[in-house]
């Protein structure tokens, strides 16, 4: 027997340690201690942790890297992020659209992000469709990217949105978005959702709608769409993205809300490192934080997942294409310290996600896709902590991206030599 690829003593998320991993035609077809067979390849994992590849279920594939075009976000707020992102639209072009993709979509599987769902600019240009959907193609050997029809200045606000969301689903874009909390009023808020769900039943596709990205805790456009899920019978083929005003809402609502929510199985994103910076803008203090429940929605049986948002672009001017930046981001926002809570953050931006997304043979066993990363670190809580290199991230049973483990010289007399950061952790701890 010949493997095309094994991998040897690995630790798996679920804290499995000592097995080897077996490759063949791009599957995984073992996941045991001890196999013995040979291999074209062979990575010996050292103990260190094996993953499925980070999920970004939340991103803005149009508009990253575009930071300082025409101009820098000097305020670093909403309000200044959506001025540029005017003034920069009518500045984009075909090719530079594709170029910037192609180089955020390196970035990302440099990190080990090989499954990005991204929302599309819809409002007023299908440019960033037509350049999207070239990207989807390029990429599919090493990144399952999503694209989410999204008219970002108001389906029924932005004249032409209605034509050309209809437009995007025609040329190919496979998921429906929205932003009712944009709408002129609430009414018409409602009643995008109401529409948006109508096109997505008929035509058998999936929903991700920005609902509720704002501190008005009677901005409830999420309660629509949880009855709209059960109505059409779309269940967890319905995302909400954001939903922050829950952040804000009376305790009483929100308990009926979250129920409410998980009877129609809809799954719901949060997006920590945007939420926290651009929510809460009219606070003094005390400043709400903005993130939605997470620990209450988990509670309740919602698949929660957290995404990236935005990657150097005109509403944030950091992000480096690391999920687990996010998931640190959340542990912190969130409060979710405990060791299930973290655990259960890295579950968000895996195995949460690829549910979200809807993603085929997603995981370490058996039968799965041969999509991996080895990190180095020993376990899900040790990789936010370090935020952990990506010491070889696989695709399809190759090794498509290595990095080098992090390890600093040191010159201290009667010092250790080396330090590195994942030796650090005291054994007890990882008891
Ligand atoms: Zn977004």
């Amino acid at each position: 027997m010949t493997f095309d690829l094994l991998i040897r003593n690995a630790t798996l998320a679920d804290g499995r340690s000592g097995q080897d991993i077996a490759v063949s035609a791009e599957r995984i077809v073992a996941v045991e201690r001890a196999i013995t067979a040979e291999a074209g390849e062979v990575i010996d994992a050292e103990g260190q942790l094996v993953s499925p590849p980070f999920i970004d279920p939340h991103f803005h594939m149009d508009a990253t890297l575009s930071l300082g075009i025409p101009r820098i976000n000097r305020s670093g707020t909403l309000l200044e992020g959506i001025a540029l992102w005017g003034e920069l639209k009518p500045l984009l072009t075909h090719d530079a659209l594709v170029e910037r993709a192609l180089r955020y979509c390196d970035l990302a599987v440099a990190q080990g992000l090989l499954a990005i769902r991204s929302h599309i600019d819809i409002s007023d240009s299908l440019i960033a469709v037509d350049a999207l959907l070239e990207v989807r193609e390029r990429v599919k050997p090493y990144i399952d990217l999503q694209l989410v029809a999204f008219p970002q200045d108001g389906y029924y606000r932005s004249p032409r949105a209605v034509d050309l969301l209809k437009e995007a689903l025609d040329r190919g874009i496979e998921i429906v978005g929205g932003i009712p909390h944009f709408e002129r009023t609430m009414e018409a808020g409602r009643q995008s959702v109401a529409a948006l769900f109508r096109i997505a039943a008929d035509r058998g596709l999936r929903v991700d709608i920005h609902c509720d990205e704002s501190d008005d805790p009677l901005s409830r456009h999420v309660e629509t769409m949880a009855a709209e899920t059960v109505r059409f019978g779309l269940g967890d083929r319905v995302t909400a993205s954001h939903c922050t005003s829950m952040h804000s809402m009376d305790n009483y609502y929100a308990s009926k809300l979250i129920a409410l929510i998980a009877e129609s199985g809809m799954n719901v994103i949060a997006n920590p490192l945007i939420n926290i910076t651009l929510q809460g803008p009219h606070d003094t203090y005390p400043k709400r934080r903005g993130l939605t429940r997470v620990p209450e929605l988990l509670a309740a049986g919602v698949n929660v997942s957290l995404g990236q948002d935005c990657c150097m672009d005109p509403w944030y001017s950091l992000g480096s294409g690391d999920m687990l930046e996010v998931a640190h981001m959340a542990v912190h926002v969130g409060q979710m310290t405990s060791q299930d809570a973290m655990a259960t953050c890295f579950e968000a931006v895996t195995t949460h996600s690829a549910k979200t997304m809807g993603l085929d043979g997603y995981g370490i066993a058996p039968g799965c896709r041969a999509d991996m990363v080895l990190l180095q670190a020993a376990s899900p809580v040790e990789a936010i902590r370090l935020r952990a290199t990506r010491l070889a991230v696989i695709r399809a049973g190759r090794v498509i991206a290595r990095t080098p483990a992090r390890a600093a010289s040191l010159s201290l007399p009667g010092r250790p030599a080396v330090v590195n950061p994942a030796a650090y952790a005291p054994r007890i701890a990882r008891a």
